[in-house]
């Protein structure tokens, strides 16, 4: 915890640029002026800053922390998590590519394949449930170019044998992208276990006080690296504004304050719900009733505040429940400071829900972020709209 203590507090600041003021300065600058046309015409050299759609010092100290803590070589930061993923894509992919993607990534991930790249790029894409290797074998063809990951995903918690994954698409030569948002750069190290992308979405735990969009993708391979953040991210432009990255980098200070918080009111929060008579099910990836808990063992180092369950009932009277809490608001995102509920799966069609492999009842389910406000007061919440 040392090392990531220090990458979350002080890694890639320097003070001494900055007239010594203890946090950085918001670079709110479009450019960079020179004192002679050699110093400019050799900036590539001397890595001086340019213009800002290629690069700018805060977000570099925002950039320089991920990197650290997920033990990569960079980290490029862009204006969202989807942008960030797209970047990836583009950086990896091209016209025609075969993709590999686990069923229950994030929904926008699912749009953009089948709205943009299969009919767009003539990409095509094969959905793999995320748990058997030999069928994730067997899905690969000549010209796969990459694999896409969430784990945990979000919505029942399913988790993928990361390691795992990562030295069947090596061997074939497939670049791998794992959404790590859940996991926080904290409690899960994609890169050390092969992985060759991953991303975070700062709006969620990185951000953590629910005011920023930002996306950002930590690699080991330099050349990767250097691809998306002189080429990529320059070219299509997504890069993030000065202002999230300072407010990412001070939401990164406070990271594992927060997160440790979150997992213990959520633990709290999950052993309460499956006690509860009212209480069908739970999905959380710290129950040791989670079907893949000796796999999240093995990779997770922690869990964080986001978790689902369903009620005994039909999907209508789990939105009573939703709209019976008090401290839980009603809002789709997580990761911050509040407590969030969401039914988002009562308006699935039947096709959705056989994709996901989910059964009729968890069409009810009832997803909730467990915030900052403490566990006595979400259980009381709970308690009162479950009764
Ligand atoms: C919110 C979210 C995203 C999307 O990130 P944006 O910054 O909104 O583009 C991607 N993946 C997961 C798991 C998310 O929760």
């Amino acid at each position: 915890m040392g090392e990531e203590q220090l990458a979350l507090t002080h890694v890639g600041e320097h003070q001494g640029d900055y007239l010594n003021a203890v946090t950085p300065p918001v670079f709110l600058t479009s450019l960079h002026i020179f004192d002679s046309m050699e110093e400019y015409r050799n900036h590539k050299e001397t890595g001086a800053y340019v213009y800002g759609r290629e690069g700018n010092p805060t977000v570099e100290i925002l950039e320089q922390k991920v990197a650290a803590l997920e033990r990569g070589t960079r980290a490029v930061a862009f204006s969202s998590g989807m942008a960030a993923f797209s970047a990836a894509m583009l950086a990896v992919c091209k016209a025609g590519s075969h993709i590999i993607c686990m069923r229950d990534v994030y929904m926008p991930v699912k749009g953009i394949l089948n709205g943009y790249f299969i009919p767009r790029m003539g990409m095509s894409v094969s959905y793999w449930d995320g748990r058997s290797l030999e069928e994730l074998e067997s899905l690969i063809r000549g010209n796969t170019a990459m694999i896409l990951l969430e784990s945990p995903a979000t919505f029942v918690f399913s988790v993928v044998d990361i390691a795992g994954v990562a030295q069947i698409a090596r061997a074939h030569g497939i670049r791998t992208y794992i959404d790590n948002t859940y996991c926080t750069p904290l409690y899960q190290k994609p890169l050390d276990m092969g992985i060759d992308i991953v991303m975070h979405t700062m709006s969620k735990y990185i951000g953590g006080h629910s005011d920023i969009i930002g996306g950002i993708l930590a690699v080991k391979d330099e050349v990767l690296g250097q691809a998306l953040y002189e080429q990529i991210r320059p070219w299509f432009g997504g890069i993030l504004g000065p202002m999230e990255a300072w407010l990412a980098i001070r939401g990164l200070r406070t990271l594992n304050l927060r997160v440790e918080k979150h997992q213990e009111t959520a633990m709290a929060v999950a052993a309460f719900l499956e006690n509860h008579p009212r209480v069908e099910k739970v999905y959380y990836t710290g129950l040791d009733s989670h079907p893949q808990a000796a796999l999240i063992k093995r990779q997770q180092t922690g869990h964080t505040g986001l978790m689902s369950f369903v009620i005994q009932g039909r999907p209508d009277q789990a939105m009573q429940v939703v709209d019976k809490l008090k401290v839980f608001e009603i809002g789709c995102s997580w990761g911050g400071f509040e407590s969030l509920a969401l039914c988002p799966l009562t308006g699935a069609t039947q096709e959705e829900l056989d994709f996901l492999q989910l059964r009729e009842k968890d069409r009810g389910l009832i997803r909730i972020h467990c915030g900052l406000e403490g566990a006595d007061v979400l259980l009381e919440d709970l308690e009162q709209a479950l009764g």
